[in-house]
């Protein structure tokens, strides 16, 4: 245990899932260097009172260069394809500083709803240029005191139907994009882009990311292609695939079978339930089917999965507070989970995702950075099942947001006279 001078700061009695016992948290220089019931210290202390505490929420899957567009957009469409065509009319006007703003008006939301880290997708294509990119990047040093950003370039609209986005795929990675995406599906040739990004993949040494099997029809998928492309190239545990709502259309003895085909292929799974649950159905006009695959029973069979955010305030998605938290509710109520599945809906935000996304100093443990955020519930089951709100969160050590929390004015009640002391009988 390091002396009372080691420690810049102290968290008393933090609930930390897997503990059996609340833990004393110190903090020096950024990283916890010490865990214990009671740490003996008079380092600055804060109270936690038994609350759970968290690492932050890892948002795997967010696009924040085509959020906060509902003003702009009318929305009185709806389907995939028209959310498509709706943002690659727009973003031939996109700025530099009109990504900037609207990125930043989600990322202060998700810092102040708990997520510590994130992925984003940003489209890189002849209509937006790297214009997107460009300011991502320059939200990825500007929020790195709350948020730790990876920039995940893709072509939204295809990539060997669509002239020059390949040129400004490279360009976007010899100048700091952190990793590639795919989007089969609206790519005239998709098996042939599956191919030319694995290949873009081992040039630049970095990972994957696809948009994959984003409709209800089961009898054909390009998972297949992506697993045995991930085994071909030895990319296991660098390749992830994002909605694959096909997934909730299948028997459960399919869905075990692809199961081992995922987590033998290394492969991981995010889940993107606002997203999913907006744009799947809509041929029905009634009983529609869901559309969510069912991350919680895959992540039993040890795929990484995860929930994260996608859309927010646009036409893929016309809803979004950023909380990841409610993401993970909302998916356990659609998915009919009980509360025996609860903490593995919570692990779906938070450790599976920092797998997912290859994060070696994710978590709370000595030698971690001291990423902590204090959520207003006492365990994992009742924080999922309250959307606990969370209180405050620290950044490496340091405060990155708190919300005070709400007081009920009881004075009301009795016109703003203290109520006198109620006489109990016999006493
Ligand atoms: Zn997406």
């Amino acid at each position: 245990m390091p002396s009372d001078t080691a420690l810049d700061l102290v968290f008393r009695q933090a609930a930390i899932a897997g503990c059996e016992r609340p833990q004393d948290i110190g903090v020096s220089a950024g990283r916890i260097v010490a865990m214990a019931p009671n740490l003996v210290t008079d380092a600055p202390a804060h109270d936690v009172g038994g609350r759970l505490v968290v690492p932050g929420f890892v948002d795997s899957h967010i696009h924040l260069d085509k959020a906060c567009l509902l003003g702009r957009c009318g929305h009185s469409h709806g389907g995939l394809s028209n959310a498509i065509a709706a943002v690659a009319a727009m973003k031939r006007d996109f700025s530099v500083t009109d990504v900037y703003e609207r990125g930043a008006c989600v990322l202060d939301k998700a810092i102040a709803k708990g997520t510590t880290r994130m992925r984003t997708h940003v489209e890189v294509d002849p209509r937006a240029g790297i214009r997107s990119f460009q300011a991502i990047k320059a939200l990825r040093t500007d929020y790195a005191w709350a948020l730790d950003l990876s920039i995940c370039v893709f072509p939204q609209e295809g990539l060997t139907n669509d002239p020059g986005t390949e040129a400004l795929l490279l360009a976007a990675l010899r100048d700091g994009a952190d990793l590639l995406g795919g989007c089969p599906y609206t790519d005239t040739d998709p098996v042939a882009q599956i191919d030319r990004l694995f290949a873009l993949a081992r040039e630049f040494d970095v990972d994957l990311d696809f948009h994959l099997d984003f409709d209800l029809d089961p009898s054909w998928m390009h998972l297949d292609e992506v697993c045995r492309q991930s085994e071909h190239h030895r990319w296991q545990g660098r390749v992830t695939i994002g909605h694959v709502s096909k997934l909730s259309m299948v028997d459960p003895e399919t869905l075990a079978v692809i199961g081992h085909r995922l987590s033998d292929s290394g492969v991981a799974l995010t889940v993107l339930p606002a997203t999913d649950l907006y744009l799947m159905g809509r041929q029905s006009a009634y009983a529609q089917p869901r559309g969510l695959a069912p991350a919680h029973r895959l992540a039993a069979q040890g795929v990484v999965c995860s929930i994260a955010t996608n859309n927010v305030l646009n036409p893929f998605t016309p809803f979004g507070d950023c909380s990841l938290l409610r993401m993970a509710n909302l998916y356990a109520n659609v998915a009919q989970c009980g509360p025996g599945d609860f903490p593995c809906c919570l692990d779906l935000i938070t450790t599976l995702p920092a797998r997912l996304m290859r994060l070696p100093d994710y978590g709370i443990a000595v030698g971690n950075p001291a990423d902590l955020v204090i959520l207003d519930a006492k365990t994992p089951t009742d924080a999922l099942a309250e959307i606990a709100e969370p209180i405050t969160g620290f950044k490496r050590g340091r405060l990155s947001f708190e919300r005070p929390r709400a007081s009920l004015n009881r004075l009301a009640a009795t016109n703003g006279v203290l109520p006198r002391p109620v006489a109990l009988s016999g006493g």
